[in-house]
């Protein structure tokens, strides 16, 4: 350790440094809380809420369809199977045209694990995790969501919003990744990617 580090540890240089950096970004806040240029890192929550990220795992909810305004879920079953949870319940019946109705969508939103399997597993895009986090309670019952409430999840946290936010998000396509077709990985990733389909051509040629 060299003489310099030895003064500095002795004179607690470091610590003095960190605590006048607090006073001061302290002083500063307090003295222009309004300041465009913020300087404080902290949030007054609730009253500053924090904005979830494109694809937060938050609060489940059924899509509904627009043109019907019902739920877009067929009872097909897929997520329910998939859920490693075992925390979807999903009850059917057969229609008036023999059609399967859902009669009952339930989920047990306390055992749910937030894996979003259901939501990569439905093939009509038809559940989703909403970015909506804030609903802690003091019962168990308010997190037994049924078809109802979780319609009512979609109106209230995606709405007319949520299409595009589950297109773009859970079920891009080509569309979505336009303004990206420069980037370094995915030109590198295609050029592999036909050179290996090259070489994969002229060894099924040969043999
Ligand atoms: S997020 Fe995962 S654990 Fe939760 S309901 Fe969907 S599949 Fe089940
Ligand atoms: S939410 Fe999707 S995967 Fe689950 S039963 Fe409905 S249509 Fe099938």
């Amino acid at each position: 350790m060299s003489m310099n580090e030895i003064v500095k540890k002795l004179l607690f240089i470091e610590i003095i440094k960190g605590l006048a950096l607090t006073l001061r970004v302290f002083m500063k806040g307090l003295l222009d809380p309004f300041s465009e240029k913020k300087t404080i890192v902290t949030r007054r929550y609730p009253k500053e809420k924090r904005p979830a990220a494109m694809g937060f795992r938050g609060l489940h909810a059924l899509v509904r369809n627009p043109a019907t305004g019902e739920a877009k879920c067929v009872g097909c079953g897929l997520c329910a199977a998939i859920c490693p949870s075992r925390c979807i319940y999903i009850y059917t019946s057969e229609g008036t045209e023999h059609q399967k109705v859902v009669d009952r969508y339930e989920i047990e939103v306390l055992r749910c694990v937030y894996c979003a399997f259901c939501v990569e597993a439905c093939p009509y895009g038809a559940v989703v995790l909403t970015p909506h986090y804030e609903y802690a309670d003091y019962s168990r019952e308010p997190f037994y969501m049924t078809k109802e409430k979780l319609l009512q999840n979609w109106d209230r946290f995606m709405g007319e919003k949520g299409y595009d936010y589950f297109d773009s998000f859970w079920n891009p396509g080509t569309g979505h990744f336009k303004g990206y077709e420069g980037q370094a990985v995915f030109r590198g990733k295609r050029k592999t990617e036909q050179v290996d389909e090259k070489k994969t051509d002229t060894g099924g040629e040969s043999a």
